[in-house]
């Protein structure tokens, strides 16, 4: 099986999406997901656009050691030295070049010509190379750009040394046959081509981002840029969990394998939904509410019989959590913090004590806790402790990096649980009006054994 590399552009072509931008420690915590899902590249942000990009691609850069960090720069010095500054402490850094190509571009939007598009590539990439090994460099608009001027412009930043080429359908224009056919152009009349990565970026303005990328990938294309959810510009690009999924699901078409951890898609989904705000359409392939969901009568019918009438993947294989497990007040800190971990949140020994502690009491008052519970449990204990920041770094009169869930924003909430909100857990009153179970206070090993792991 041929292996392909996964560059995840989420926190850069996602964040840019209308409503998706995220703050520094938002970021770290997304980037920390896509590490465990198991992601080739991160696209950590474009550090030249403002000091909150440079600031999440150095923070990522500097505790993010697996993945390949890339950091985007137009073609230019100053974007390239910023890009290359923001990378200094990566353990796989990548800087990302771009420059358009298209006549339409080159007219209107950078007012060169040809020549001095070509110049100005290699002129950047001879740069970028100066600083780091390992360059990428797109060609922005590439599907409305002339064919052998493409061609031409692709074999100078070969020669000048990128080592990823990436062809993006910047407005999502192209169609799988025509993507396919152009990068088997590439492959056929750019000289030196076979020692670089050939990459696909694909948007979704005509549905056919994912149909897109795998085409590229037919064609000969060993890198595909994509983002979790599909966010990123206007339709937003080639979502990840689709691409990824209809390998694992179509080995036989699709022989290609990659290092994707696909248990972690769903948490991955739940937690960038949680930190943008911007929810997943229910019926979104592979991560949505009904991606999974029966109801059609004779739907069910067959999958009481056999699950494979009508499923091709199991909600388990993508990380979809265990309907069937319940979480009541028997239920121990283990199945709590794997409930939390594939809503997206990862919680250190001592997070979960004080979530358990809480969810013990919650779980008291009402029989079955159900997703939209504990999401909102989280979120209080969250705020409220990010109050307690607040006042803290007041008192000290101390700038404080606020932490991620402070900047939440206010319509991000699972606010449907009229329950909860009746606890005033969500009212602003904080978590003082819990009433605090005398068992929880036994948080130690022992109320693990007692709760029932
Ligand atoms: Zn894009």
């Amino acid at each position: 099986m041929e292996r392909i590399t996964i560059f995840d552009t989420t926190l850069r072509d996602g964040e840019q999406s209308p409503g998706c931008s995220m703050n520094v420690p938002e970021k770290l915590r997304m980037a920390h997901q896509l590490d465990r899902l198991g992601v080739d590249v991160i696209e950590a942000g474009f550090p030249i656009a403002s000091e909150g990009d440079f600031a999440a691609v150095q923070a990522i850069a500097a505790v993010v050691r697996r993945p390949i960090i890339a950091g985007l720069a137009r073609a230019c010095s100053k974007d390239i030295e910023r890009a290359w500054q923001a990378l200094q402490g990566a353990a796989r850094p990548r800087i990302h070049v771009f420059l358009a190509t298209s006549d339409i571009h080159l007219k209107y939007k950078l007012r060169i010509s040809r020549q001095q598009c070509l110049e100005q590539a290699i002129e950047a990439i001879r740069l970028a190379k100066s600083l780091c090994d390992d360059v990428e460099f797109s060609p922005e608009d590439a599907t409305r750009t002339d064919p052998d001027f493409l061609c031409q412009v692709v074999e100078a930043v070969v020669a000048a040394g990128a080592t990823t080429v990436n062809i993006p359908d910047t407005v999502g224009y192209t169609t799988p046959v025509e993507f396919g056919e152009l990068i088997c152009l590439i492959r056929e009349n750019v000289h030196g081509i076979e020692n670089v990565t050939i990459s696909a970026h694909c948007h979704d303005d005509l549905g056919l981002a994912v149909a897109n990328s795998l085409a590229a990938i037919a064609a000969g294309a060993r890198q595909v840029e994509c983002t979790i959810n599909g966010i990123g510009e206007r339709a937003g690009n080639a979502s990840l969990e689709e691409i990824v999924m209809a390998m694992r699901v179509r080995p036989d078409r699709l022989a290609y394998e990659t290092e994707i951890v696909s248990e972690e898609l769903f948490p991955a989904s739940q937690m960038l939904s949680e930190i943008t705000g911007v929810a997943v359409q229910p019926n979104k392939a592979i991560i949505g509410r009904n991606a999974f969901a029966h109801e059609a009568g004779i739907h069910q019918d067959g999958m009481l019989k056999n699950p494979l009438t009508y499923e091709i993947m199991t909600p388990q294989s993508v990380g979809v959590p265990d309907s069937k497990l319940v979480l009541g007040k028997h239920s121990g800190r283990h199945a709590l913090g794997l409930r939390c971990e594939q809503l997206g949140h990862q919680f250190d020994r001592h997070q979960l004590d004080e979530v358990y502690r809480h969810f013990v009491v919650l779980a008291d008052q009402i029989k079955h806790v159900e997703d939209v519970h504990l999401l909102e449990l989280i979120s209080a204990i969250e705020k409220d402790r990010a109050v307690a920041a607040d006042d803290r770094a007041q008192v000290k009169s101390i700038p404080l990096d606020v932490p991620a869930f402070a900047a939440a924003r206010p319509d991000s909430g699972h606010g449907h649980s009229k329950l909860l909100r009746t606890m005033s857990v969500s009212s602003g009153a904080g978590l003082a009006s819990f009433p605090l179970n005398p068992m929880a206070e036994h948080h130690n090993d022992q109320e693990d054994y007692l709760w029932g792991v």
